[in-house]
C-alpha cells in the first residue's frame, strides 16, 4: 500500500469512528480491544527502538556535535515547557476556571504520591539493565543507550561490528513499524469509536469550559508557540510541516500515548528530511521527558481545582504551581492517564485537597488526547529545529526559503 493512501486509511478511521461512537454509545466497549491491540503492537516496538535509534544516534553523532545538539534539545524542552504553563495559567484564570463550582460528593481517591525528586534522578540509572528492559522503564534505557553510544563512538572501529549489528536491529525495527501501520486504520477507528461513545456529551458537558480552555490552550500552544519556532528558528514552514506529521499527530490524538506513537513519530520526521542520528538523539527522550501538552494540562487543572475548593493562589503560589508542572511533565510517563497521577504532585506542593483529582479522573481520557497530541508535536517540532539548524537535508518543500540548508541559528 502507498504510504499516502494508509495515512488517508488512518484519517478514514479516525472519522468512521467518531460516527461509529455516536451511533453505538457505551455499547462501542466491545469495540476497545481492537484499540487496545493496535496500543499493544506500538508499544512492542518502544524498548529495542529506543536502545537501537538512540545508541546508533549517540554513536553516529559524537564529539562537540552531540554536546551541542544536546543543548539545543534542552534549550528548547524547556523553552517551550516555559510557555505551554504560561499560556495554561494565562487561560485559567482569564476563564475564571473550577470558580462558583459546587463540588458535591467526591469520592475519595487513593492518591499516589510521585517519589522525592533525589529519587528521581537516582532512577535514572538501571542497576540492571535487562530489568530496566524488561519493565520498559524508558528513561533507564535512555541513559543506558546513551552512554552505551557514546562508548561505541570512543571505541572506534574495534566496536564496528556491534554497532553494525544495533544499527541493523533499528532497521528492521523501522520495517516492523511499516508492518504495525497496516493495521492503524483499524485500530485508530475502535480507539475513537470508544471514546466517543464511552464520553458522550452527558459526560462531558459540566465539564465542557475545562475541556476547551485546555483544547485552546493546545491549539495556542501548537498554533503560535511551536509555529513561531519553526519558522523563526528553523526556518520552516509551520503549516507544512505540522500537515507532514499529522499522521504522528492522529496516532498521539487516539492512542493517549507518546511512548506509543514513538515509532510513528521516528517515521514521519525522517520522511521530512531529518536524519536518522538526529531522530533516534532526539524523539525517544523527547517521548520521555518533552511533554508541554501534560504541563499545561496540569497548570489548567490545578487552577481550576484550587478554584473549585476556594485555595487563593498568591504569586508566589503560582510560580511554585509553574515550578512543578513543568518538574512533573517531566516526571511523567509517555502512556494514557499518566499526568493525571503526576497531578498530585502539583496539587499537593499548592496545597489544593487531591480528592479533586476524582474529579478530573472522570473525563481525563479527553484531556489525555489533546495534552499527548501536543507532547507528540513538540518532538517533531524539536527534531526538525536540530535538523535545520545541524543543516540537515530538511525537505527543501518545507523551508521557508528554499536553499539547501536553512538559514537562521547557527550552532
Ligand atoms: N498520555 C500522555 C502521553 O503519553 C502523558 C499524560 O498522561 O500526560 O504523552
Amino acid at each position: 500500500m502507498k504510504r499516502q493512501r494508509l495515512v488517508l486509511y488512518i484519517f478514514l478511521g479516525f472519522l468512521l469512528g467518531i460516527v461509529a461512537g455516536l451511533i453505538l454509545g457505551p455499547k462501542a466497549e466491545w469495540l476497545k480491544p481492537f484499540g487496545t491491540f493496535f496500543i499493544r503492537l506500538l508499544s512492542m516496538l518502544v524498548v529495542p527502538l529506543i536502545f537501537s535509534t538512540l545508541a546508533t544516534g549517540v554513536a553516529g553523532v559524537g564529539g562537540i556535535k552531540l554536546g551541542r545538539m544536546m543543548l539545543k534539545t534542552f534549550i528548547y524542552y524547556y523553552a517551550t515547557a516555559i510557555c505551554s504553563v504560561i499560556i495554561g495559567l494565562l487561560l485559567a484564570n482569564a476563564f475564571n476556571l473550577g470558580v462558583g463550582l459546587t463540588l458535591g460528593e467526591l469520592a475519595k481517591v487513593e492518591p499516589k504520591l510521585p517519589p522525592p525528586f533525589s529519587q528521581i534522578v537516582l532512577e535514572l540509572v538501571p542497576t540492571n539493565v535487562v530489568d530496566a528492559a524488561a519493565r520498559g522503564n524508558a528513561l533507564q534505557i535512555i541513559f543506558f543507550a546513551i552512554v552505551f553510544g557514546v562508548a561505541m563512538g570512543m571505541a572506534g572501529q574495534a566496536a564496528d561490528p556491534i554497532k553494525k549489528a544495533i544499527e541493523g536491529l533499528a532497521e528492521a525495527m523501522y520495517r516492523v513499524v511499516d508492518i504495525v501501520l497496516y493495521y492503524a486504520p483499524v485500530g485508530v477507528f475502535a480507539l475513537i469509536a470508544w471514546t466517543v461513545g464511552n464520553f458522550g456529551a452527558k459526560v462531558l458537558a459540566p465539564f465542557a469550559l475545562l475541556i476547551f480552555v485546555v483544547y485552546l490552550g493546545c491549539i495556542l500552544q501548537v498554533g503560535i508557540v511551536y509555529s513561531a519556532f519553526l519558522r523563526f528558528i528553523g526556518g520552516i514552514r509551520p503549516l507544512r510541516y505540522l500537515y507532514r506529521i499529522r499522521e504522528a499527530a492522529l496516532v498521539a490524538f487516539t492512542t493517549c500515548s507518546s511512548s506509543g506513537t514513538l515509532p510513528v513519530t521516528m517515521r514521519v520526521v525522517q520522511e521530512a528530511g531529518v536524519s536518522k542520528a538526529t531522530a533516534g538523539f532526539v524523539l525517544p527522550m523527547g517521548a520521555t521527558v518533552n511533554m508541554d501538552g501534560t504541563g499545561l494540562y496540569q497548570a489548567v487543572c490545578a487552577v481550576f481545582l484550587a478554584n473549585a475548593f476556594g485555595v487563593h493562589l498568591g504569586l508566589s503560589q503560582y510560580v511554585l504551581l509553574a515550578v512543578t508542572a513543568i518538574l512533573a511533565s517531566i516526571g511523567t510517563a509517555g502512556v494514557p492517564g499518566a499526568g493525571l497521577i503526576m497531578l498530585t504532585m502539583v496539587l499537593s506542593a499548592i496545597g489544593v485537597p487531591l480528592e479533586g483529582l476524582a474529579l478530573i479522573a472522570g473525563i481525563d481520557r479527553v484531556l489525555d488526547m489533546a495534552r499527548t497530541c501536543v507532547n507528540v508535536v513538540d518532538d517533531t517540532v524539536a527534531a526538525a529545529l536540530v535538523a535545520a539548524t545541524e543543516r540537515e537535508d530538511v525537505d527543501p518543500d518545507l523551508l521557508v526559503r528554499r536553499a539547501p540548508a536553512a538559514p537562521a541559528a547557527r550552532a
